[in-house]
């Protein structure tokens, strides 16, 4: 099975991912996670994408889709979870041609639905619990650039709801509630 988990930032997409990742075998594919792997490690796209990342801004659709589709040929597992990518219409319909070179398809769309003053707090409660305990602050975790991050979201992903709607793909899960409930909900719509 193949999914996609959908929603701005802070809405608890990587949480729901890795909850997948032991629960089902699946494969989570994070485009943010892999860019800032890129940065940590200097190599000359890190290098490139790091102040836009910074500021809150899309780095280009080539680029992540170039590493999706590296990540497509490896082993699928349970599936893949698609974390963060799409984040464009481009960047979608270059992961449907790429899933079905692979003889691939999408099973579903999971939008997580939050309000604005909840992701705000929850992005800012993670700046303060790795400050904290000594782990290194994203580098987008400050109000700035989340509202710039909310902004990019609005624009150029949430058309993706409707992309994905009129496909018959879109599944809306609430994700305010605890982590556990959202896990719930998430598995009936999986296994519905
Ligand atoms: P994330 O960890 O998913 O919140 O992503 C962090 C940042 O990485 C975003 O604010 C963008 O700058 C960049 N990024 C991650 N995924 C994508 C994507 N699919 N398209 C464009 N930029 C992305």
């Amino acid at each position: 099975m193949n999914i996609i988990l959908l929603g701005p930032p802070g809405a608890g997409k990587g949480t729901q991912a890795s909850y997948l990742v032991e629960s089902r075998d699946m494969i989570q594919l994070s485009t943010g996670d892999m860019l800032r792997e890129a940065k940590a490690s200097g190599t000359e796209m890190g290098k490139m994408v790091a102040d836009v990342m910074a500021r809150g801004d899309l780095v280009t659709d080539e680029i992540v889709i170039g590493l999706i589709r590296e990540k497509l040929r490896g082993e699928t597992r349970g599936g893949f979870i698609f974390d963060g990518f799409p984040r464009t219409l481009a960047q979608a319909d270059a992961l449907g041609d790429l899933l079905t070179e692979q003889g691939e398809d999408l099973d579903a769309v999971i939008e997580l639905r939050v309000d604005d003053e909840t992701l705000v707090k929850r992005i800012v409660n993670r700046a303060e619990e790795a400050r904290a305990a000594g782990l290194p602050v994203r580098a987008d975790d400050n109000a700035e650039s989340v509202k710039q991050r909310l902004m990019e979201y609005y624009k150029k992903t949430s058309p993706l709801i409707g992309y994905y709607h009129a496909k018959g793909l879109l599944k809306v899960v609430d994700g305010l509630g605890e982590i556990g409930e959202v896990q719930a909900a998430i598995s009936t719509v999986l296994d519905g």
